[in-house]
């Protein structure tokens, strides 16, 4: 079993694909899922409008919607 530390938060953890603790992954699905529901309703949005929608950072909007 290998520990790393989480990628967003520096939590130790056991090593998984991802590289994100549970919490974060927590986190990080309930910001996805607001991003993918504004898009939803702003099929014309760019990404700076969800920058702006949802106050997360340019990064973290890139790596939801990769
Ligand atoms: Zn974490």
């Amino acid at each position: 079993m290998e520990l790393v530390n989480c990628n967003r938060c520096g939590k130790l953890q056991v090593q998984r694909p991802d590289t994100l603790c549970k919490d974060c992954q927590q986190l990080y699905a309930s910001e996805a899922l607001i991003v993918k529901e504004y898009i939803k309703m702003n099929p014309g949005a760019t990404i700076m409008d969800v920058v702006q929608h949802t106050g997360y950072t340019l990064k973290r909007i890139k790596e939801i919607l990769r």
